[in-house]
This record gives C-alpha cells, sequence and structure tokens, in this order.
C-alpha cells in the first residue's frame, strides 16, 4: 500500500513536470515572435480547423479560413512526398503580426514583416541591417511561424502558411532535406514540396 502511493507521487510529479515543459515550450515560442515582431500577441483562438492563432488583434473569419486552407494545401504536398509527421491542423502555432510594411517595391499590396537580416545580410534581400518577410518560422517544436496581417489578397496568405510550413513538415520529416532548403540566402525557394 506504501509503495503504491509513492509510485502514485512519483507518476504525478512526472506529469506535472512533462506539462510543464509543453507549455513552457509554447511560452518560448511567443516569447520570440515578441521580440522578433516588437508586437504584444493578446488575442488567442483557433481556426475553425483546429490551427492554434496568437494576433495582435482579432482576425476575421477570412484570414483564418486562408491559414487552413494554406494547411490543407500544405498537407496535400507532404503527403504527396511520403511524409506522414505534423499533419494536423493542432500541431501548428501562427502568429500574425502587424505588417511593417503594406506596399512592395512595385507598389503592390504585399504586407510583411521587417526581420534582423541574419544570414542574408549583404544579399539582394538586405534593406540596411533588416530584410522583408513574407513569413517566418519561429520555433520547430512546437511548430510555429509568424505571418503578418492581410485585410485582402487571402490567397498570399494561403501560400506564405503552405511555404512555412514547408519548413516545419521537413523538419519533422526530413531532415536532410530540410537542411539543404532552410536557409534561401543560399538560393532556392517555394514551393520546396511539389
Ligand atoms: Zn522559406
Amino acid at each position: 500500500m506504501k509503495l503504491l502511493f509513492s509510485l502514485l507521487i512519483v507518476s504525478t510529479i512526472f506529469t506535472a513536470g512533462l506539462v510543464q515543459s509543453v507549455s513552457g515550450q509554447s511560452r518560448g515560442a511567443l516569447r520570440s515572435a515578441e521580440r522578433i515582431s516588437g508586437d504584444r500577441f493578446t488575442v488567442a483562438l483557433r481556426t475553425p480547423r483546429g490551427a492554434r492563432i496568437y494576433a495582435v488583434s482579432r482576425p476575421n473569419a477570412a484570414m483564418l479560413n486562408a491559414i487552413d486552407r494554406g494547411l490543407t494545401d500544405l498537407f496535400a504536398a507532404a503527403r504527396r512526398n511520403g511524409y506522414s509527421r505534423l499533419l494536423n491542423y493542432s500541431d501548428y502555432t501562427v502568429f500574425i503580426a502587424k505588417p511593417d510594411r503594406q506596399k512592395n517595391a512595385d507598389g503592390n499590396y504585399s504586407p510583411d514583416l521587417a526581420v534582423g537580416a541574419g544570414q542574408y545580410a549583404g544579399t539582394d534581400y538586405d534593406k540596411g541591417g533588416y530584410i522583408y518577410a513574407a513569413g517566418m518560422v519561429i520555433s520547430n517544436s512546437p511548430a510555429a511561424f509568424l505571418i503578418a496581417e492581410h485585410r485582402s489578397d487571402l490567397s498570399r496568405v494561403a501560400d506564405i502558411v503552405r511555404f512555412e510550413g514547408e519548413h516545419l513538415v521537413l523538419y519533422h520529416n526530413d531532415r536532410r532535406r530540410y537542411s539543404q532548403t532552410a536557409d534561401h540566402s543560399r538560393g532556392g525557394g517555394h514551393p520546396i514540396l511539389q
């Protein structure tokens, strides 16, 4: 009886520790997203299909549906390539930040994020220490990325979600191909998965 009791305690502590470390990882992704974007994500909700959303302001239904559509396209492409991991909507966290520009150099609507140039320093992307990105992976586990809030051109949102998701699918299914395609400063773009 005494033995059973202490086993129970140990198992409870272990479970509590596990839960804490998972939510600790999510907090880490949130902190990274806030640091990179300079935004505060005060709105938390789910898409109709169950992807986790953190946003600066409440996204409308069209924006949420576009995110689901991008993930649907991603999962189809992943299956065509024989990948089976990370194909649930609930595996993904999407941070929706305020765009740092509304239009690109050609004057077209293109809500993008300014992020530190990093490995893109000195390339054509470099705008003087930063680059404009349509999206950016924040964390591989949990699978999380950052995109900019869109008011229109929601097919662009679906594409960005699919494209950022490609890096995450590859990280969890094909680490070699992930390494070969993760850094666009050395060439290559999206879609990676045909
Ligand atoms: Zn990419």
